[in-house]
């Protein structure tokens, strides 16, 4: 951290400042230049706020040097984290493919779609049993019956499971089904769950939130990764801009901005961030160009039908061409889509 005093501060000022920065358990580096004097603060700075300094008097700007979030540095941890699932890993070489139905509707919906999911080269199954919706009066999901025929579709699949949490009150009978915890954008800030979360050892696909900046984001992985689950995936999901004629807009940006600033795998949403199945291969294709570790992809064996989001919803023909597109580009950046290895039974993969 870097404290720069005003032009004009005193001697006394600038010892006072120095005083409370060693009160801080750190250690000084004095720069006393003709301009301005500036004061290192070195050692552990993420618990310590800036208007701890900001306020004294004498004090000009404080900044830091290093990220604010520390655990999901890169400066911190160098190398790509790879998040375990059971047959495969998430980062690294291989590129994770999560598709399903935006809800779980029923059995012969979810072990439909999973199946053809499947086969077309997902590595994971995607169905949201708790529903964050606009409207109260909206599906609200299946819960506890839904997470039953995930799991039903894991075991015909050999599929791992990804579904959203929304409220630590989910946590038990959500650990008790699921391989991944999706926090929805809605959910993004909202620190209890993110601590809840952070308590477990389930793997954790968190999404940015609708206007949340990257370094936002990393910040809420942070409150996961210090409880000590350090099974984090982060995913762009498009965010709000001015412009109408898309559900949202993908950052693209911010697959190698995140790549850059972290360790943690990253996957891009082209349905929530496009809104519209038309587009969905083509921004899928660009996010694997850009870095993106996996996708996460919305399937429905009959979308205009799906109780929620089917205007993006792929049929699954067009999930599987999209497959195949997502599969080359993989190839050209030097990966290759992840497959699912073990068969699921009740005790686990094998
Ligand atoms: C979803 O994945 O269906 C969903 C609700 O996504 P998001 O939280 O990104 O809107
Ligand atoms: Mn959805």
């Amino acid at each position: 951290m870097m404290i720069i005093m005003k032009s004009n501060a005193t001697p006394q000022q600038t010892e006072a400042v120095i005083a409370s920065v060693k009160e801080a358990g750190l250690n000084v580096h004095l720069s006393q230049g003709v301009e301005a004097t500036i004061i290192g603060a070195i050692g552990e700075t993420h618990s310590i706020p800036l208007e701890r300094f900001e306020g004294m008097d004498g004090v000009d700007v404080v900044q830091r040097i290093t990220k604010p979030y520390k655990l999901a540095s890169r400066q911190f941890h160098p190398e790509d984290s790879l998040v375990p699932l059971d047959g495969f890993h998430v980062g690294g070489e291989d590129i994770a493919v999560i598709a399903g139905p935006c809800s779980v509707e029923g059995r012969s919906q979810i072990l439909e779609t999973a199946q053809a999911v499947k086969e077309a080269g997902a590595s994971a199954l995607r169905g949201g049993v708790f529903k964050p919706r606009t409207s109260p009066y909206s599906f609200q999901g299946l819960g506890e019956e839904g997470l039953e025929l995930l799991a039903e579709a894991r075991e015909k699949t050999g599929l791992p499971i990804v579904a959203e949490i929304m409220s630590q009150v989910q946590v038990d009978v959500m650990v008790k089904y699921v391989d991944v915890l999706q926090v929805g954008a809605r959910n993004m800030q909202n620190f209890n769950l993110l601590r809840a979360i952070g308590e477990t050892r389930t793997a954790v696909l968190l999404k940015r939130g609708l206007s949340a900046s990257v370094e936002e984001l990393l910040m809420s992985a942070e409150y996961i990764l210090a409880g000590g689950n350090n099974r984090v995936m982060l995913c762009e999901r498009g965010i709000r801009t001015f412009e109408t004629s898309t559900r949202n807009t993908t950052d693209i940006n911010a697959i190698p901005v995140l790549k850059s600033l972290t360790h943690l795998p990253v996957i891009l949403d082209p349905s929530h961030s496009t809104g519209y199945s038309e587009f969905v291969a083509a921004i899928a294709r660009a996010g694997v160009a850009a870095g993106a570790d996996g996708l996460i992809v919305e399937v429905h064996p009959d979308p205009a039908k799906a109780v929620s989001d089917g205007r993006q919803s792929l049929k699954p023909e067009a999930f599987a061409a999209m497959v195949k597109q997502v599969g080359q580009i993989a190839q050209v950046m030097g990966r290759k889509l992840a497959t699912v290895q073990g068969e699921y039974s009740k005790n686990g993969w094998a």
